[in-house]
């Protein structure tokens, strides 16, 4: 903790802040795990009102006179704790303030009632009856970018996709990810076209694998990755999620199907997302030091352990026999059979039912869109027939319904424009990331073989988790890797994977 008045008090109305944000986080667990379906209304009317007092903590002068005051000793010292901890409260403090509060509520309202119409739209196939909510979202997001936009700290005037990328990723702009988008996307089409043909042939797990014994398997899985039940645990919910409500108080949920075993690596997923939480340093504990980076450095995460790691040969090399004890009828099956299972490459069209492979496409296609919907160039009545033109160029597919393409995902129902990319970013990273584990951890992958999987939580943590947001995410790559983000590496890694599993 800082030894100065100004940075102690800035500290201290940060933490306060961030305390009731946590709250919020418990409010929206508790929403999605144990509350009865009749508490809705009063959950959101408590949900609503303590945003609202969030938001008035948020943006109020007095924290923005003790933020100067902080930044006037930051400019003397070097305390980069102090530097860091200004730095990230300044952006979120501007954010929230330069976003005049009638829009700021005007979004709100929209997203809110976009989102119910969107679950409707979706349930009755009819993009129709959401476009209008959608376009006007849209102007108001737009609306809000340009407010936010002007006076930009990194000097210039950056686009209205800019600034939203910039809430999910700061650091990165739509020029940077569409240059890294135009590097990956074609070798990425070759891969699926060679590798689809061949998966084909491949026949997925047979079930029925026993709920309660998947279940079993997984706690197990997520033991040994070093997941810490003394300040986590893990419940059911109809969409997987991890929510860290602090460093010390991490929740999972998981949801169990029992004709197939990929809620193991949904579980494996929201673990590594888990430990990035758990790994955050509780001595800063409601602050932006012991907060993540960004989205795509979470993600990183979380995809480093469901498909480096959790697909990989080494994993299923120790696992393997352990699964087969719990399911016996998988007795006969090889760790080359198992292996090409898990990692079959197949088009097909929801997004989060994607392989390791052709997910990006999926991402990189709803990227595409809504930077240029945001720029102008794409209108919201056009998206469903452009969605499916560019389904059949980069998939081969093209979905029957809407339902099964532009409203399958809830993202831009309520206004969370720039969040897709950070998926794909987050497997740009996972791959550097652990290949700079594999030169600086001799053995990592007998270690993992033998069921030790703490020799890399130990370094993701002592390398990335516990900085929180002190480094950007482009810093943290360079000072964990030794190099600015390249997607070569994910390149290696993947066409290697595919190689030596599917022939
Ligand atoms: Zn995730």
């Amino acid at each position: 903790m800082f030894d100065h008045p100004a940075l102690l008090q800035l500290t201290r109305s940060v933490v306060r802040i961030g305390r009731l944000r946590s709250t919020l986080g418990l409010l929206g667990w508790d929403q999605e795990t144990m509350m009865p379906p009749a508490g809705t209304p009063s959950r959101a009317a408590a949900i609503g009102d303590l945003t609202e007092v969030v938001h008035r903590m948020a943006t109020a002068p007095e924290l923005g006179d003790q933020l100067a005051a902080a930044e006037a000793v930051c400019r003397t010292g070097e305390d980069l704790d102090a530097k860091a901890l200004c730095r990230e409260v300044r952006r979120d403090y501007d954010r929230a303030c330069k976003v005049p509060p009638e829009l700021a509520e005007e979004i709100a309202r929209t997203a809110s009632e976009a989102q119910s119409k969107w679950a409707a739209a979706r349930a009755q196939d009819d993009f129709e009856s959401f476009r209008p909510y959608l376009e006007k979202l849209l102007v108001l997001k737009r609306r809000e970018a340009e407010a936010i936009g002007s006076g930009w700290a990194t000097g210039g005037t950056p686009s209205a996709y800019d600034v939203m990328l910039d809430e999910y990723e700061p650091g990165f702009t739509a020029v940077h990810v569409q240059g890294l988008v135009d590097q990956v996307k074609p070798w990425l089409v070759e891969l699926v076209a060679h590798y689809a043909p061949i998966s084909a042939r491949t026949p997925a797990l047979a079930g029925p694998f026993d709920v309660e014994r998947q279940r079993k398997f997984g706690l197990e899985v997520i033991r040994r990755m070093g997941f810490d039940f003394e300040r986590g645990r893990l419940d059911l919910s109809t969409h997987p999620f991890c929510s860290g409500i602090s460093p010390r108080d991490v929740r999972l949920t998981a949801r169990y199907d029992n004709s197939t075993i990929e809620s193991l690596f949904t579980l494996v997923h929201e673990a590594g997302h888990g430990l990035y939480e758990q790994g955050l340093d509780w001595n800063w504990e409601g602050t932006p030091l012991a907060a993540a980076v960004s989205l795509g450095i979470h993600e990183s995460q979380s995809r480093m352990w469901e498909n480096i790691v959790a697909r990989g040969r080494p994993f299923w090399t120790f696992f393997l026999p352990q699964l087969q004890a719990e399911f016996p009828h998988l007795q006969g099956l090889g760790l080359g059979a198992l292996l090409r299972a898990v990692n079959r490459v197949q088009p097909s069209l929801i997004r989060v039912e994607a392989d390791e492979v052709t997910y990006n496409l999926h991402v990189m296609l709803r990227f595409e869109l809504e930077r240029q919907l945001v720029a102008g160039e794409v209108a919201v009545a056009d998206l469903p027939g452009i969605w499916k033109e560019r389904m059949r160029a980069d998939l081969g597919l093209v979905p029957p319904t809407d339902r099964e393409g532009v409203l399958q995902d809830i993202h831009w129902s309520f206004g969370a424009f720039g969040y897709f990319p950070t998926y794909f970013l987050g497997n740009l990273f996972a791959a550097q990331i652990y290949a700079a584990a594999q030169r600086e951890l001799p053995g990592l992958e007998d270690g993992i073989a033998a069921g030790e999987l703490t020799p890399l939580r130990e370094w993701l943590r002592a390398g990335i988790h516990v900085h929180g947001a002190r480094y950007s995410a482009d810093e943290l790559c360079q000072r964990v890797t030794g190099a600015r983000l390249d997607p070569g590496v994910f390149r290696s890694y993947l066409e290697g994977k595919l190689r030596t599993v599917l022939g």
